[in-house]
């Protein structure tokens, strides 16, 4: 890319119209006066490579990658971040000068910055947490919940050996628990983690028992829309403190950002209404 060239980022889905990446991108860029610009790209799993070959060669310094992409960049990719690599997909790309396409998964670090900043006395070492959902974003929630310092994970998925594919990927400090029995996990949890699709607008509500939910314990849903979801108002009305899951998409989106357009940005209030236009 020649020296005068104004930088462009995008996030890469299909479908991708529902992405609210376009708004926070562009509140950023437009809130710090930096040049750049941040596109959707509607892009097919059949296209995805030729695109990501071409994509720097228009003036891209990087992408978001979502679904269903998420895993199969991590063939293509040719540098891989550890947390990746773990996680099992990758949500950010750098195309590098050389030519070299850096792949990393800031999904675990939104999700407990999200915690950090919504909860500040939240403490990781107060006892066990609680997970229900075992897909892509339950690997990145229990990476960072363990790097955090959670002592133990409970974890429970309608799908039970899926769960106890990440017990056998995670190791000891996760026990799995039958979904029938999912609301029990509750009742020794300081922190629970709703990963599973259930309660978003058009599926199927969330049907655990919440009456295990001791109050204090730190409550988070990582369904956004709607933003306060069934289960975090039955979870306050318990007397546990509630965080949404809009922060960890706005977090998730910081060392992107910061990476292809050279300033690290805030999450603000400001930058929640941005996102929720
Ligand atoms: P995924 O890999 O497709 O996993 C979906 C999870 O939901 C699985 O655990 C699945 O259980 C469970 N589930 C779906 N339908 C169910 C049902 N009827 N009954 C019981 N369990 C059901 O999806 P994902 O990528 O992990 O994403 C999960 C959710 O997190 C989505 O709503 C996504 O939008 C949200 N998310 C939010 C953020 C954020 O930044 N806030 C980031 C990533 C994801 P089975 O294994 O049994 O199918």
């Amino acid at each position: 890319m020649s020296e005068n060239k104004i930088p462009l980022a995008g996030v890469i889905g299909y479908p991708i119209a529902h992405s609210k990446s376009p708004l926070l991108h562009a509140h950023w860029l437009k809130t710090y006066n930096l040049p750049g610009h941040y596109i959707p790209l509607d892009i097919n799993t059949e296209d995805l490579e030729v695109v990501l070959r071409m994509m720097p060669k228009m003036g891209f310094v990087g992408a978001n990658v979502t679904i269903p992409h998420k895993e199969r960049v991590l063939e293509l990719a040719d540098l891989i971040t550890d947390r990746a690599t773990l996680i099992g997909a990758v949500n950010t790309l750098i195309f590098r000068p050389d030519g070299k396409i850096h792949a990393d998964n800031t999904d675990g670090y939104g999700f407990i910055t999200n915690l950090k900043q919504s909860a500040p006395h939240w403490n990781p070492q107060s006892g066990p947490a609680a997970v229900m959902g075992a897909g892509g974003a339950a690997r990145a929630v229990i990476t960072s919940l363990l790097d955090a310092g959670v002592p133990e994970i409970l974890i429970s998925n309608r799908t039970k050996i899926r769960a106890e594919a990440l017990r056998a990927d995670f190791g000891k400090r996760l026990t799995v628990v039958d979904w029938v029995q999912a609301g029990n996990m509750f009742e020794e949890a300081t922190t629970v983690v709703n990963t599973t699709s259930l309660g978003m607008i058009g599926k199927p509500p969330l049907r655990v028992p919440l009456d295990g939910l001791r109050a204090g314990s730190v409550v988070t849903d990582l369904v956004y829309a709607p933003l306060k979801t069934n289960f975090l108002v039955e979870a306050e009305q318990r007397g546990c403190f509630i965080v949404d899951g809009l922060g960890m998409l706005l977090h998730q989106a910081i060392p992107g950002f910061e990476r292809w357009f050279g300033l690290r940005p805030e999450v603000d209030t400001a930058t929640r209404t941005a996102a929720l236009r």
